[in-house]
């Protein structure tokens, strides 16, 4: 689209009504301070002008869905230059949970199906599935490192470079190569509490695959950033370098 239509956009006055629903719906948003307030509400108004909702399963698409949705995808785009999650044209969703069929071929080119009751989905493709009810839910509990929207979007963000597998876009050889290494280092621990059913501030579902983990730790950056500062000090400086915020200090 013409550049000055995407500014036009961007710059578009945010409504007290439309500030109301973020107070509402997503409490992170009253936490964070006033400048990065404003730099959310232009993010915002461009994540809507340029992608596509759909509501699934009967689901009305409303302002409010819109604005949840919108609202917290951009908290990882805060204070960052970036092309707001350049390769999404379209979010999907659905009221509740809903069934993931996905077709698999083992090494012997036997094909098999598998499904999946899933809170949200995010493809390389462009498009990001969730669940409503789990993104309210995700939303209120700004405590508890569980976030469905940071989790799929977090995804997008990984997907960018080509590959989702654990390291965004990162500015150097030199960055990729300081990712990998702490981030595989972080990755073994949580399998290892895992296996030993020691307790983590990151979620056991990190521990699945490298991509699962850079998800995961991005709910718990926003989420529980006190105690992921206090126990996984390396790692949460890592993370405030790329998302550009403390979260800790909202
Ligand atoms: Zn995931």
């Amino acid at each position: 689209m013409p550049w000055y239509k995407d500014r036009k956009a961007r710059f578009a006055p945010f409504s007290d009504a439309d500030k109301q629903i973020l107070i509402q719906q997503v409490p992170l948003y009253e936490k964070l301070p006033d400048d990065l307030k404003q730099q959310l509400h232009l993010l915002v108004n461009s994540f809507l002008h340029r992608k596509k909702f759909y509501g699934c399963q009967g689901l009305v698409i409303t302002r409010t869905i819109q604005l949840t949705i919108a609202a917290q995808a951009c908290l990882l785009l805060l204070n960052r230059p970036t092309h707001e999650f350049r390769k999404l044209k379209a979010i999907l969703v659905y009221p509740e949970a809903f069934i993931a069929t996905h077709r698999q071929v083992d090494a012997n080119g036997l094909v098999s199906f598998s499904s999946k009751e899933l809170a949200g989905e995010s493809w390389g493709n462009g498009r990001v599935i969730l669940s409503w009810d789990d993104v309210t839910k995700g939303a209120q509990h700004i405590n508890d490192g569980k976030n469905v929207v940071l989790h799929e979007f977090a995804h997008q963000l990984d997907s960018e470079d080509g590959a989702t597998n654990g390291a965004p876009e990162l500015p150097s050889a030199g960055a990729y190569r300081a990712w990998a290494n702490l981030m595989s280092a972080e990755f073994a621990q949580l399998q290892q509490a895992q296996i030993h059913h020691l307790y983590s501030v990151m979620d056991y579902y990190g521990a699945s695959e490298p991509a699962e983990f850079f998800a995961v730790v991005t709910e718990t950056f926003f989420e529980k950033p006190s105690e992921l500062k206090q126990r996984h000090s390396e790692l949460y400086a890592l993370l405030c370098q790329y998302y550009k915020v403390s979260p800790d200090e909202w």
